[in-house]
């Protein structure tokens, strides 16, 4: 049964308008996944096919998501609860302003103090500079483990490159951006469920 207080939570982010995307959005994108999971996964923000569908990585980079998560034998419907710094598309897919996710962090921060995840995957640079030092590299600091971030204590964060910047890399030799992300997959599953 999902928790009441998630529920609620979903409700509030559904009358939301603390910035202006919420005139252009035709669905708020909530989650996906499960809310029992161990490992939460947080993405930038709804593109046009989350928007239309209002569910989290199902355009093009979702599936790619969806082949590196079997690759690694993470089961997104069980293992995973995802979501998006930002619940609404901003147009054109423009990287998400400071101000908007100042505006939707409160909605983030709810869903990780009732989800309880043991690890947070931050997919990509934005959800990255939510947690760590903006000054840092994804590309240099992906698959590291970050702790006593913020008030989490007890939770760990590691940075994972994103689909979409996965898309336009095709090589899977050793060492390329895929294969990283699939070893860094690899061991998120094996920390988070032995
Ligand atoms: S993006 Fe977040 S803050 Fe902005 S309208 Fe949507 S739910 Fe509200």
């Amino acid at each position: 049964m999902v928790p009441e207080s998630l529920k609620n939570l979903e409700k509030e982010v559904q009358q939301c308008k603390n910035c202006p995307l919420y005139l252009s959005r035709n669905n708020i994108v909530f989650s996906d996944g499960y809310f029992g999971a161990k490992i939460m996964l947080i993405g930038e923000a709804p593109g046009a096919d989350e928007d239309k569908q209002g569910k989290p990585f199902v355009g093009r980079a979702g599936k790619l998501l969806n082949e590196f998560l079997k690759a690694a034998g993470i089961n997104r419907e069980k293992d995973l609860y995802i979501v998006n710094t930002l619940k609404c598309r901003p147009p054109k897919n423009a990287k998400p302003t400071k101000e908007q996710k100042t505006a939707c962090e409160k909605f983030l921060n709810a869903q990780i103090d009732i989800i309880k995840p043991k690890i947070i995957v931050l997919c990509g640079a934005t959800a990255m500079e939510s947690f760590l030092d903006k000054k840092l590299k994804i590309s240099k600091v992906r698959g590291q483990i970050f702790e006593n971030i913020k008030n989490y204590k007890g939770i760990k964060f590691i940075p994972i490159l994103h689909p979409s910047y996965l898309l336009r890399q095709h090589s899977t030799d050793v060492g390329s951006p895929r294969d990283l992300t699939l070893k860094d997959l690899i061991m998120i599953k094996k920390t988070a469920l032995g």
